[in-house]
């Protein structure tokens, strides 16, 4: 007997997400899955471990909500958001329904909908990584969820506002459109949070595993008009949120821990926009991306010679050669600035000229 036979069709085709842990590597620097370089130090407060957490932990929803500049009931949290793009999915497709993405872009949209059992309609990005929306219109038909992600990953750059609204106004009592804000910390006026009261079926992902430097907690949350989050609310697990993660959220998000966000956001983007200037000067870098993100995608001769010489020496980066028009392209975490450096002189020591 083989078990595989006994799982559904879908799982039995199923390439899992590519996360940049399962790809491994040995080094002692790690840019590639956009942390930040440097843990926040919180201790426990609650340790009834015994007692089940609550469902929703009020602090958490409350601090967030706070902190979004929401009421409380337009606040889902989860494991992770990665675990919000699931169950967006399972609570809005039926099997004959599909997704729709817009590559090059986060690969868990695909992942989570294959999962599902959902088809996946992909409208490519222009050559300025904006929507193709006279495209998304065309093949609107039967799609149930949109997922948009803005500032985009792995390309870095902001989608236009106005473009979101079009698209939300396109899909109005068709779709929902989910608008994947887990980089926002790091260009924040560019919030779709402020159309929320305009559009019932939009909403908005975010997380905690970036700019609050918080992803080994697993923690994320969605934005949406109530009526939305009523629906998620019936199919999320009824204890998501271990008791060690909700206590050390409802900390990263009081006054103190929001500051000390704001702090990390600052030094991100000081380091990013020295990197920036380093590499644009390096041999074999053909153009360097801009990026409103924690992270830069940048394009080389040879990405690949790039990328494995980097994996050999310990630096480990996100190659982006097999993503859609990202031939040569790598994704670089902005690090500390030591970190940075090193990339920088690695890079550099392949022409040969240190
Ligand atoms: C990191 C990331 C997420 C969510 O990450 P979690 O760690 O699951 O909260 C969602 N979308 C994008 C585009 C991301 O890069």
């Amino acid at each position: 007997m083989n078990i595989n036979n006994l799982s559904r069709k879908n799982i039995q085709a199923l390439t899992p997400y590519q996360s940049a842990r399962r790809l491994g590597g040995k080094g002692d620097i790690w840019l590639n899955a956009n942390e930040y370089p440097i843990s926040p130090n919180f201790d426990l407060i609650d340790r009834t471990f015994n007692r089940y957490p609550e469902p929703q932990p009020q602090a958490v929803v409350e601090n967030y909500a706070a902190y979004a500049g929401v009421s409380p009931d337009n606040v889902l949290v989860s494991r992770g958001g990665d675990e919000s793009i699931e169950l967006i999915i399972r609570a809005f497709c039926e099997a004959e329904d599909s997704v729709m993405y817009c590559p090059p872009t986060y690969g868990m949209y695909a992942v989570s909908a294959q999962t599902c059992g959902v088809a996946c309609k992909t409208v490519p990005l222009t050559v300025g990584f904006q929507l193709n929306l006279a495209e998304i219109e065309r093949q609107l038909e039967g799609v149930k969820v949109v997922f948009v992600c803005s500032p985009n990953n792995p390309t870095g750059n902001l989608i236009n506002r106005s473009d979101l609204l079009t698209l939300l106004n396109m899909t109005a009592g068709r779709a929902v459109v989910v608008v994947d804000e887990a980089y926002i910390e790091f260009c924040p006026e560019a919030t779709l949070v402020t159309e929320l009261a305009n559009y019932p079926h939009l909403a908005i992902i975010r997380t905690l595993s970036k700019a609050f430097a918080l992803a080994g907690l697993r923690c994320g949350f969605t934005l949406a008009n109530g009526e939305l989050i009523q629906i998620l609310q019936k199919v999320i697990a009824p204890y998501p949120l271990p008791v060690p993660v909700s206590d050390i959220a409802a900390q990263a998000l009081q006054p103190q821990g929001l500051q000390q966000m704001q702090s990390q956001v600052a030094e991100t983007l000081k380091n990013r926009s020295e990197l920036q200037k380093q590499l644009k000067n390096l041999p074999f870098v053909e153009q360097v991306y801009p990026s409103e993100a924690n992270y830069l995608l940048v394009k080389f001769q040879d990405g690949q010679k790039v990328f494995q010489s980097l994996w050999e020496k310990g630096i480990i980066l996100r190659d982006q050669h097999k993503a859609l028009n990202l031939q040569n392209c790598i994704r670089i975490t902005v690090g500390t600035k030591e970190e940075n450096e090193r990339v920088v002189e690695a890079i550099y020591a392949l022409s040969g000229k240190e």
